[in-house]
């Protein structure tokens, strides 16, 4: 598979078109970037560890039953997948109350929400990723409700795989953002699973091991992400 032109190249990944033109190389750079990315730093083997941890994810979910860009891993920081027509919207499940929720109805960091809640975002750094409804994603034609169901329907049923898959590793899935596309009149998951985009406690110690410990800036971040890959038998290489 031959890598073509650069596409896009976005806050972390760089996006390259190939030979075959219903597929993308998607390439995992060591950039980390928070706050619609107002903070930027280069963190040594990121790129590499997400790429690992994302190929792994992916395909857990394809074993299960989710449609999912997965085609296969390049090398240690590019991976093949199906090119989506990409929906702009973030689909966030939370299980636990954390980050802009806390913020925005004053719930108590920390607390259990039973059920999980379901939010929407419209993916905009410029308007710092608004939270949207399904009426806003209709009425602005970003999807069709039979697409709004079946995002919904796919993000509830990874909550369920990948709350047991952490669980199994004594973590607690706290929350995660998801992007789909379409392919072929489908419903696919695409970007990426890893702890930029989701947040992962340690269950016992409630200790961060994801993408907060950038954001607050507690350091040891790659080594976190690193720690919850080796809980999981991600071979790191
Ligand atoms: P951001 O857009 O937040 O800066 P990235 O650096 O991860 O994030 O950029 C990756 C870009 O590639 C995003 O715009 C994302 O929506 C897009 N993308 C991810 N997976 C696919 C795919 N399978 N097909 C087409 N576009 C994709
Ligand atoms: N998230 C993300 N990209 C975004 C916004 C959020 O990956 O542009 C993830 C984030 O890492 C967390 C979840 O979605 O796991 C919920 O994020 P939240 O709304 O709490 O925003 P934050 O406070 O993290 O900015």
């Amino acid at each position: 598979m031959k890598k073509q032109d650069v596409l896009k190249k976005g806050k972390a990944k760089t996006v390259y078109s190939t030979d075959d033109a219903d597929k993308l190389i998607l390439h995992f750079r060591n950039d980390t970037s928070a706050f619609d990315g107002e903070k930027i730093e280069q963190l040594a083997r990121k790129g590499m560890v997400n790429n690992r941890f994302n190929a792994f994810i992916m395909q857990t979910l394809e074993k299960a039953g989710i449609p999912t860009q997965f085609e296969k891993l390049l090398s240690d920081d590019e991976v093949l997948v199906k090119k989506l027509d990409m929906i702009p919207v973030e689909c966030v499940v939370r299980n636990i109350a954390a980050g802009s929720i806390v913020r925005r109805l004053g719930v108590k960091d920390g607390m259990e929400l039973n059920p999980p809640t379901f939010e929407f975002f419209l993916k905009n750094d410029a308007l710092h990723d608004p939270m949207i409804n399904e009426y806003h994603i209709r009425s602005f034609n970003w999807a069709t409700d039979a697409e709004v169901v079946r995002m919904k329907e796919l993000t509830f049923r990874i909550n369920d795989i990948l709350s047991k898959l952490f669980k199994d590793a004594g973590l607690l899935l706290v929350d995660y953002k998801l992007e789909f596309g379409r392919y072929r009149g489908e419903i696919i998951l695409g970007d990426e699973f890893s702890p930029d985009g989701c947040r992962l406690w340690d269950a016992r110690s409630r200790e961060k091991l994801d993408k907060d410990r950038f954001r607050q800036g507690l350091g040891g971040v790659v080594e976190a992400y690193e720690e919850v890959a080796r809980r999981l038998g991600i071979d790191l290489a």
